[in-house]
């Protein structure tokens, strides 16, 4: 039976987590269907879609998801797929819980891996746990957790693309974004970045992350932070990583005056290599990092900044 992919967009590209998505999806059946809300994406065909379906509608030009579970809900009811699958972001948990509930069907958030027999092995608790499910319905709907399952191409030719008309009533769009603010750290994607320097309650005030920013700078870098930075309001909220901010996956993730508690764990641990700054040599992230400096990021910081500038210069 066929499967049915919510595909997200970033920049006019296919969103990384997307094709992570796609990469999961194959293994729930065949063919694969895409839907993508609003304007077509290319090369689909190289991560085993087959056809790739384009909601049309004036209104869907800004992110709204009702309207969006609504148009999932449609395609699926014509193509009857065995499986609805998302990526396992802010929105691709929402829209499949919008369509969960319009259709009062069970829904498994953040999976990782489907078993011959149809089980699921999702994670929970911030990535503490991994807990095996079955989903016990016709229609699985499910979100796969980002950076759990790697996107992979596969032979395919380009995908058929096909214009669809969802039929949405105004109500649908009552919930709909109207306005995008800009954040600090515009340009580079914390999400995306391969390297990301974060800083929490040890950095000491917002003034403090000037220090943060200039070696970010240096190395083409994202800005992250605990929550207690963005609680302080030091930080926005954008910026956050761990459970209820963004996960991260870089190659570096450099952790300055943070802890280390589970829930900011959880955020980073799909980091290839961390680097922990602090001042204490027993606090927790030490067992979570790969390398660590111990001192006062106040000095070790800028004497790193220091360095690669020397070195930028030769
Ligand atoms: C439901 C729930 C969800 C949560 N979600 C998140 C989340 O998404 N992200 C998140 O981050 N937290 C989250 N938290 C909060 C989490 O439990 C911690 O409270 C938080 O991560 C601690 O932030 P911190 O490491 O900046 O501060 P602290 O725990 O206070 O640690 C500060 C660290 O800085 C070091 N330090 C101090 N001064 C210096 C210095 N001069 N130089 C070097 N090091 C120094 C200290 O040794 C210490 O290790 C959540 C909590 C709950 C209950």
């Amino acid at each position: 039976m066929s499967v049915l992919v919510l595909v997200e967009q970033a920049d006019g590209a296919t969103d990384e987590l997307s094709l992570q998505a796609l990469a999961l999806a194959r293994d729930l059946g065949s063919p694969v269907h895409a839907l993508s809300i609003g304007e077509a994406v290319t090369g689909l065909g190289a991560y085993g879609v087959e056809t790739l379906h384009v909601a049309q509608d004036d209104r869907l030009s800004t992110y709204a998801p009702a309207a969006w579970a609504a148009c999932l809900g449609q395609l699926a009811d014509r193509l009857q797929p065995s499986a609805v699958v998302a990526a396992g972001t802010n929105r691709g948990n929402e829209v499949l819980a919008h369509l969960a509930a319009r259709r009062d069907l069970p829904f498994a958030a953040n999976v990782i891996a489907v078993g011959s027999d149809g089980t699921v092995t999702r994670v929970r608790w911030g990535g503490s746990l991994l807990e095996e499910a079955r989903i016990d319905s016709d229609l699985r709907l499910l979100t796969v957790a980002p950076h759990m399952v790697e996107a992979a191409t596969v032979n395919g030719s380009e995908a058929a693309v096909e214009a669809f008309e969802p039929a949405l009533d105004e109500t649908e769009f009552v919930v709909r974004v109207v306005d995008h603010a800009e954040t600090p750290t515009a340009g580079i994607s914390l999400a995306e970045a391969k390297v990301v320097v974060s800083g929490g309650r040890g950095v000491g005030s917002a003034d403090g992350f000037g220090m943060l920013e200039e070696l970010a700078g240096l190395l083409n870098a994202a800005v992250g932070c605990s929550r207690v930075v963005t609680m302080a309001g030091w930080r926005p909220h954008t910026d956050q990583v761990g459970q209820t901010g963004t996960k991260v996956a870089p190659d570096l993730y450099i952790a300055c005056g943070i802890s280390g508690a589970t829930q900011h764990i959880a955020g980073c641990k799909g980091a290839k290599k961390i680097l922990a700054i602090n001042s204490d040599a027993e606090a927790p992230i030490l067992a979570s990092a790969d390398y660590a400096v111990i001192g006062d990021l106040a000095e070790i910081v800028p004497a790193i900044t220091a360095e690669l500038r020397k070195a930028q210069s030769q």
